[in-house]
């Protein structure tokens, strides 16, 4: 089994309804967050997916949120706009991309970095 990774970046404003602290105030971060995919079969190259494709995915996948404040954006117009559940509508937009059937790969997990020592990695329901 091989896992690739690759990171990407946005910047993007938020704040947390109900919560008791500082964050309950409009602020932005530059998120950072990893993809991971994993699948077993090498191409002929010896690469199970092109990083490059897996990059431009990701980007695809981040474009729409950044510079945005994700209190505007659904879902977040109704769940809080956390690390937690932004990686888990990161996973969940990604999950069924026909990308992962075509290139033989699944997704594995999302990790969503809110400041460089605090990070939520997301795998789906069941794992
Ligand atoms: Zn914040």
């Amino acid at each position: 089994m091989f896992e690739m990774q690759v990171k990407g970046t946005f910047d993007a404003a938020h704040h947390l309804r109900g919560y008791a602290g500082k964050c309950s105030r409009l602020h932005g971060h530059t998120w950072m967050v990893e993809m991971a995919v994993q699948g077993e079969a090498l191409n002929e190259l010896g690469m199970l997916v092109d990083f490059k494709d897996l990059n431009r995915l990701l980007q695809e996948t981040l474009e729409p949120l950044d510079h945005r404040n994700l209190n505007d954006l659904p879902p977040f117009t109704s769940v809080n706009p956390t690390a937690e559940n932004i990686a888990k509508y990161l996973y969940e937009t990604l999950a069924p991309r026909p990308f992962f059937q075509r290139n033989g790969v699944r997704l594995s997990s999302v990790r969503v970095w809110e400041s460089p020592h605090s990070s939520v990695r997301y795998s789906g329901e069941n794992s």
